[in-house]
């Protein structure tokens, strides 16, 4: 059987599936008979009440206190545990009506939810998510589901999920990932990001392949077209292990070359950098040609763990990386957390547009003691090697980049008074990632030291593309007539301002879109590590006098399919080998995929 979404890490992977139970939660439905069945329901349901509890204590403990406002949504669920309308209802369902505890929850919680709803009080209404948050967690608890932890597997399995966290991603054991398979996300989501840089064969968007494939399944995960076949017969098997050995040696081919300057045949240098979101990549960078770091993307250090780092922790690790990289220059972004990169410590805001929402600068104003931890660590390790430049995400205008400047200011002058070295000239960037953005960089040219283009967060909010909604990912075009205007623009500003443009988001990484980058004349490109080597390829080949006329041409061309066709025309002729061996880029085009009938859970 073959299952059809979309490749978002290429590569071939041929192994077992392992299906991560998660995410749904099953609701058993029975009734319990006679008194003693009766208690024992009862008391299993109140054991459930106090184990929730403790998770919800144990997670506040994590909190630290300049996250008041979390705490509170804790407590909150804490005292919707024992609400009458919860705890006392769902008890007397079981007692009247002889239902089992997770019916009778069930039964409790809907009611909660309309009595809350039907109430004139804005604050009460606004809790039914805390309701449906704590009502969750009891729920997983009676059903004996806990979430299925990543960590005890122990063969090598194509991992197939509902939908994995980013901070699941990064608790990936490599060695035992051979490929990954979720039913949701889309190509830029941030789980699609990390299996790129992890090097593992990923397909997303697969609808309901949790219930059709078995754990135990064999399956064939091809990452380019994005194809997913269950239980593959001997010729298939042979036909994706020959294409498997075609890419690897293809790669290893190019890889050998990746230490080569990444120069066009007319003489332009352009600078090719890497993204990491942890230090361990930082070897991957340096087998791979990447001659800086353009992208430190600093909140994932922040997600996998129990608590808030402290300063002396984060300090540590911006030097460490920035030592590694010396004299090469390292470009620490300040947090970019919320939407969907969360940590334990930083409860889930319920949000109903969480990328809307109070994500990155936004969320670091809200809480300046964390912001300004964040940007002492990173003035400290500016000191030493002095090849640190920071960067701010999300920026919407020039009030917010001054908001930010005014900390950063700040913290640099608390640092000076207490005589702790910093550097004094270290540039400060700032991520153009919005079409607000983009409408000022002029203004904001004149302020900054540096543009870096995030075109994940660009293409998002300019088409108003969900980046990790797997129902728009045919919708989520980078190459969108719209959304090189707007590089396009960010570029000649920046440029007109005299500072240096470079380009960090998916984009940069794709072989396909690299000519049109060049053209538009963008200083340097940061991409996940494993890309490094074919885009440094695909430099080599070209010429730049021929990308600036294919960016002249491309900007006359009105629909992002025409580009593409005109682009993989252009890839054809450079590089045929790279064309053969990765096929056409058809996973960004083409009709709405099927999922589009399917709800998302
Ligand atoms: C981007 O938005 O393009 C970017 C590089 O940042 P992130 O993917 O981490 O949001
Ligand atoms: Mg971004």
């Amino acid at each position: 059987m073959i299952m059809n979404g979309i490749g978002s890490s290429p590569g071939i992977a041929i192994g077992k599936a392992f299906v991560v139970e998660r995410g749904r939660i099953q609701i058993a439905q029975y009734n319990v008979f006679g008194e003693e069945a009766v208690a024992a329901e009862c008391a299993r349901f109140q054991d459930a009440i106090l184990r929730a509890e403790s998770e919800l204590e144990a997670i506040k403990k994590t909190i630290r206190s300049e996250f008041r406002d979390l705490v509170h949504i804790l407590e909150v669920q804490q005292m919707i545990l024992r609400d009458r309308s919860i705890y006392d209802e769902s008890l007397d369902y079981i007692r009247k009506e002889r239902l089992n505890a997770q019916l009778a929850l069930q039964k409790s919680l809907t009611k909660a939810r309309e009595l809350f709803g039907a109430l004139n009080d804005e604050y009460v209404r606004s809790r039914i998510a805390d309701v449906d948050a704590a009502g969750e967690r009891v729920m997983r608890i009676l059903a004996g589901q806990e979430y299925s932890s990543l960590d005890t597997i122990r063969e090598r399995v194509v991992l197939v999920a509902h939908e994995l966290s980013p901070s699941d991603a990064i608790q990936l054991q490599i060695e035992r990932t051979l490929g990954i398979v979720t039913e949701v996300g889309g190509r830029t989501s941030h789980t699609s990001i990390i299996a790129r840089s992890l090097n593992i064969p990923a397909v997303i968007a697969v609808e309901n392949a949790t219930r059709l494939i078995s754990s135990g399944d064999i399956l064939v995960v091809d990452g380019t077209t994005g194809r997913v076949t269950i239980n593959p017969s001997e010729k298939e098997i042979a036909f994706y292990a020959e294409r498997q050995i075609q890419i690897e040696s293809y790669v290893k081919e190019i890889s050998r070359q990746a230490h080569l300057p990444a120069r066009t045949r007319d003489g332009y240098s352009v600078a090719v950098e890497a993204n990491v979101e942890l230090l361990e990549e930082i070897v991957a960078v340096r087998d791979n040609g990447g001659e800086a770091i353009g992208l430190y993307r600093t909140e994932f250090f922040f997600m996998n763990r129990a608590d808030m780092p402290d300063e002396e922790t984060i300090f540590r690790d911006y030097r460490d990386l920035s030592e590694l990289m010396a004299p090469s220059c390292v470009t620490i972004r300040t947090l970019d957390l919320g939407a969907e990169k969360l940590s334990s410590w930083y409860p889930r805001l319920e949000e109903v547009n969480p990328a809307l929402g109070l994500r990155s600068i936004r969320l670091c104003m809200h809480y300046p003691e964390l912001f300004k931890t964040q940007l002492r660590a990173i003035l400290r390790a500016s000191a030493a090697a002095r090849n640190i430049r920071l960067m701010f995400p999300l920026v919407s205008g020039i009030g917010e980049l001054r908001q930010a400047k005014q900390m950063l200011y700040e913290v640099r002058d608390e640092l000076a008074s207490e005589g702790i070295p910093f550097d004094e000239a270290m540039p400060v960037g700032v991520m153009i990632e919005m079409p607000s953005a983009v409408a000022v960089a002029d203004m904001l040219a004149r302020e900054a030291d540096f543009f870096s283009i995030g075109t994940n967060d660009l293409i998002q909010y300019s088409i108003g593309i969900d980046r990790s909604n797997e129902h728009v990912a045919y919708l989520f075009e980078p190459l969108h007539p719209a959304v090189l205007r707007f590089i396009k623009q960010t570029v000649d500003a920046g440029h007109k301002a005299g500072i240096p443009v470079g380009l960090c988001g998916e984009m940069a990484g794709e072989p396909l879109h690299v000519p049109i980058l060049l053209g538009f004349q963008v200083d340097s490109l940061s991409m996940n590590p494993q890309s490094l080597p074919r885009v440094k390829n695909l430099i080599r080949q070209s010429f730049m006098k021929d990308c600036r006329k294919l960016a002249r041409k491309v900007l006359r061309l009105s629909t992002a399919q025409e580009v593409n066709r005109f682009l993989e025309k252009t890839i054809k002729k450079i590089l045929p080998e790279e064309f053969r061996v990765f096929g056409p880029n058809s996973s960004y085009y083409g009709e709405a995929p099927k999922v589009l009938r399917s709800s998302r859970k």
